[in-house]
């Protein structure tokens, strides 16, 4: 007999909340569009990056390294760890997946600051875990001490998310060094650092020297962001050797491809031009900062390559100016919008938009 009924998921699966992607710009006739909804980078791969991704083109016909051995030796010398420390992903939301899944069983508890990351939920529900949501003050920051209060017997991982997408301040040094001596050693700090060469605050953390003194602290990172390589997706994680070992043992097989690899490695060695571009992108997000000042915008902090504009119900009513002006951004229904830092004529858009804006 044929049955009309498949069978049915996890219940947990029902719970995966949907990413929301940054939509890409409709094509508006006579005039220049931009997309500043996905905190991407506007610049070009780095010098040497397509050539390296061409040259492993050659050998799609074979598997990848399995054991990234040239990302693993790129990244051990850059940082100074061990290779053992070292986890790579398919981007960090990957590598945070292999997390989760390494260290929580269905109904553990994981908690972090909200609004934060909107891949945290899902991720979370997908393994079977239970999200615990701490808000973020009004100034966009981690309640540090209403996270360290909100963990419990269940609780197995705590994510510190620095700077805050969306809301874009960043985690001091000493703060976060005070935040972890209060965790347990059983739970794992994840301090996922996606933003992390755009920091111009005072005192940045040194999460890799915070990770050598605490076995229980793991740092995530991406070269999707400053490094340009959102499209090929490579994210790590640096721990413990042992948890390392761990979210190895839990990532897909040959995840990261050869090409991947290739421009990750070729990144690596193009790290002063990074370093260029990273400026030039902070320059240009200092002047947005201070043009909304000038403009009378109040917004929290802005220590990523993006800006938060608590628009509250006036969030939709936005997006729609923006998007006739010729930018898309990233709406949060009812609470506000991202807006990525691009091009100085992107940037420009953004201003003029803001300050026709009636707060
Ligand atoms: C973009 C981003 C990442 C990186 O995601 P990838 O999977 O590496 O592209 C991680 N964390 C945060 C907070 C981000 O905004």
């Amino acid at each position: 007999m044929s049955s009309q009924n498949p069978p049915a998921p996890r219940a947990t699966v029902a719970a995966i909340p949907t990413y929301v992607a940054g939509k890409p710009p409709a094509p508006r006739p006579g005039q220049q569009v931009y997309k500043l909804s996905s905190n991407e980078n506007p610049f070009p791969p780095l010098p040497g990056v397509v050539e390296a991704a061409e040259a492993a083109v050659a050998q799609m016909n074979r598997y990848p390294d399995m054991g990234n051995s040239a990302l693993y030796d790129a990244l051990a010398g850059r940082l100074g760890v061990p290779r053992e420390q070292l986890a790579a992903g398919t981007g960090s939301v990957a590598v945070l997946y292999h997390l989760l899944q390494a260290f929580c069983d269905p109904g553990d508890e994981v908690v972090y600051a909200w609004r934060s990351f909107e891949a945290y939920p899902i991720a979370v529900s997908a393994t079977g875990a239970v999200s615990v949501q701490v808000p973020v003050g009004k100034d966009g920051r981690h309640d540090l001490d209403a996270m360290a209060a909100a963990v419990t017997e269940r609780t197995k991982v705590v994510i510190v998310c620095t700077p805050n997408n969306p809301t874009g301040p960043s985690v001091s040094d000493a703060d976060l060094r005070d935040f972890v001596a209060e965790i347990p050693d059983g739970v794992l700090v994840v301090v996922d650092e996606a933003y992390r060469e755009f920091v111009r605050a005072d005192d940045p953390i040194d999460a890799v020297a915070l990770q050598a003194e605490h076995a229980n602290v793991a740092v995530m990172r991406t070269f999707a962001k400053a490094y340009g390589l959102a499209g090929f997706r490579v994210g790590y994680l640096v721990a413990h050797a042992e948890v390392a070992a761990a979210v190895r043992a839990c990532a897909l097989p040959f995840g990261v491809s050869t090409i991947a690899q290739a421009a990750a490695v070729a990144s690596l060695a193009a790290e002063a031009v990074l370093l260029e571009r990273v400026d030039a992108l902070v320059a240009e997000r200092d002047r947005v900062v201070g043009g909304l000042a000038e403009q009378g915008w109040s917004i929290p902090d802005a220590q990523g390559n993006f800006v938060w504009l608590p628009l509250g119900d006036r969030t939709a009513e936005f997006v729609t100016a923006a998007e006739e002006a010729g930018i898309t951004v990233r709406p949060f229904a009812g609470e506000g919008v991202r807006v990525s830092i691009g091009e100085p004529a992107a940037n420009d858009v953004l201003l003029a938009v803001t300050g026709n804006w009636v707060g």
